[in-house]
């Protein structure tokens, strides 16, 4: 837990969030600001920076499998897009790891804006 770090609170539930999935390792919720119909983020209970800092190969797995079982319960039958931004130049803003799942509008492309 870091005290200044806004999942953190999330996670803590001092701040709200719209939860749709938590389990020991990880919570879920839906992104403040969608950039598609679906769009949520997977955020691990303990506060690691970004993927430069994941170390933990149960939590790596652990999220990787998530995804498809997460795009699934939402109805993205025919497929989603994970992004995850590392660092200033990567995009990130929050720096507590998350992944990206996006879906349920046309995705085409590579995809590097979101
Ligand atoms: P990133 O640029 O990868 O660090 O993404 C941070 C994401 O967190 C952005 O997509 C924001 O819209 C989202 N976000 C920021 N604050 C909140 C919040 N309070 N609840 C849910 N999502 C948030
Ligand atoms: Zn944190």
């Amino acid at each position: 837990m870091s005290t200044d770090c806004l999942f953190c609170k999330i996670i803590a539930g001092e701040l709200p969030s719209e939860q749709v999935y938590s389990d020991e390792k990880v919570i879920v919720f839906k992104d403040i600001n969608p950039k598609a119909p679906i769009h949520l983020l997977i955020v691990p209970r303990d506060h690691i920076i970004s993927l430069n800092e994941l170390d933990n190969d149960d939590l790596t797995v652990h999220m990787m499998r998530l995804l498809p079982k997460l795009a699934k319960g939402q109805g993205l039958n025919n497929g989603f897009r994970t992004v995850i931004n590392t660092g200033p130049a990567g995009g990130q803003i929050v720096f507590h790891i998350h992944l990206h799942l996006l879906g349920g509008g046309s995705l085409d492309g590579a995809g590097f804006s979101m």
